[in-house]
């Protein structure tokens, strides 16, 4: 039997079934536009709104602070889109998605004012960085609730409530977050946070962003009324519905998938660290502080992508850094940032599990990552 170990949840992960077998009959049967008249239609649009309380319902909020949008990348578009509309002062931090980082990016370029908190060694934001940094007319912050890269979980809450000491919104990028941590956006204090389904077992190209009712933020897409006239575009039917469906039953499987994801990330952890020499932990080792099934290595005089095809040889599908950037030359900003020595930046193994894994596969991980990296150095030497 062939060997196929998936590490890479962070990127992607597999479409749940009872996920897959909810949003089937909304793409034949149930094909309907949910905005006509007919009763049928009707059916489809109550369904739609089933679904919004449902994920409300998930983290603290009302139904109507829901909106259902393409995923992740438009979600943070949006929130930024808001302080941009507000051509005031954003921050935002040095190891963002570059769903965020982008489009601070081309409002600098046209003349907007907007700055990257640093983070510490670990990847943490500081909260006293940020209220330094804020001015008479900052209009959003905009702070990950937990990284693609090495998995640190910010102290949101701790942050939305010096924003709101000076008025100014707040955002979270909770992709990574939603259905891995529990959330709460009450507990949070976030005004908008941003989630997406294809990080949580759900359908790609779809996702939500919790928009606080009266913070005043502005419509997105414009065309016909659909969500309340804020995100235009007939809805996503299916997706929505496999979404939802994802949502739930990571939400109820959270507390116990976690659990099992930091004991098999502690194992993993602890033998890499002490059988593969000349190796470092990026992020934090404060397990409660991590998401719980990632981990990132940097290997001292190991080449990542080299890495990857040996491991891919032996059944094993991994990451180097973030594979969202896998396009862009160059070294990870989130590395960068959290100030990873070059040689093990190179090096960088992102390994982000998912609570399917077993024991035994673990221990194979292990043992074919030690034999790859003795072999690939006495190569070297
Ligand atoms: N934000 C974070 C932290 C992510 O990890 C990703 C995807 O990797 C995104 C945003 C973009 O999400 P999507 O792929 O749904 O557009």
């Amino acid at each position: 039997m062939s060997i196929n170990i998936y590490l890479d949840n962070a990127a992607t992960t597999p479409l749940m079934p009872e996920a897959d077998m909810a949003m089937r009959r909304y793409y034949s049967e149930d094909f309907f536009n949910p905005s006509a008249v007919y009763s049928k239609s009707k059916r489809v649009k109550e369904k739609l709104e089933e679904a919004r309380n449902i994920i409300a319902g998930l983290i603290g909020a009302d139904a109507s602070e829901i909106y259902f949008t393409s995923g992740g990348t438009e979600s943070d578009n949006w929130a930024v889109n808001e302080g941009v509309r507000r051509r005031g002062h954003i921050i935002t931090s040095a190891i963002e998605h570059k769903a965020v980082l982008n489009p601070v990016k081309n409002y600098v370029k046209s003349g907007g004012m907007a700055e990257l908190a640093g983070v510490t060694e670990e990847g943490f934001v500081n909260p006293s960085d940020i209220k330094r940094r804020i001015r008479r007319n900052t209009v959003l912050i905009s702070i990950m609730t937990a990284n693609n890269e090495i998995g640190t979980i910010q102290p949101i809450a701790q942050m939305s409530r010096i924003a709101h000491e000076y008025d100014v919104l707040f955002h979270t990028d909770a992709v990574q977050a939603f259905g891995h941590i529990p959330l709460n956006v009450e507990e949070l204090g976030v005004d908008m946070l941003s989630a997406s389904s294809h990080k949580f077992n759900g359908p790609k190209g779809v996702g939500f962003i919790y928009i606080r009712k009266d913070s005043g933020v502005r419509p997105f897409i414009c065309g016909g009324g659909q969500e309340k006239g804020m995100r235009a575009g007939t809805e996503n039917v299916a997706g929505i519905i496999g979404m939802t469906e994802a949502a739930r039953i990571s939400c109820e499987r959270l507390e116990r998938n976690a659990a099992y994801c930091r004991k098999i990330c502690r194992h993993i952890t602890e033998r890499i660290m002490s059988e593969i020499p000349d190796t470092v932990i990026n992020g934090t080792t404060d397990e409660s502080r991590r998401l719980p099934g990632n981990m990132s290595f940097g290997f001292g005089g190991i080449d990542a992508q080299s890495l990857l095809v040996l491991l891919d040889m032996h059944g094993i599908s991994a990451a180097a850094g973030s594979a969202c950037n896998s396009e862009s030359a160059g070294y990870s900003h989130v590395l960068e940032a959290v100030k990873t020595p070059k040689e093990y930046i190179g090096g960088t193994l992102r390994m982000s599990i998912d609570a399917k894994i077993t024991w035994q596969q673990a221990d194979y991980i292990v043992s074919v990552l030690r034999e790859i990296i003795k072999n690939i150095r006495s190569k070297n030497d």
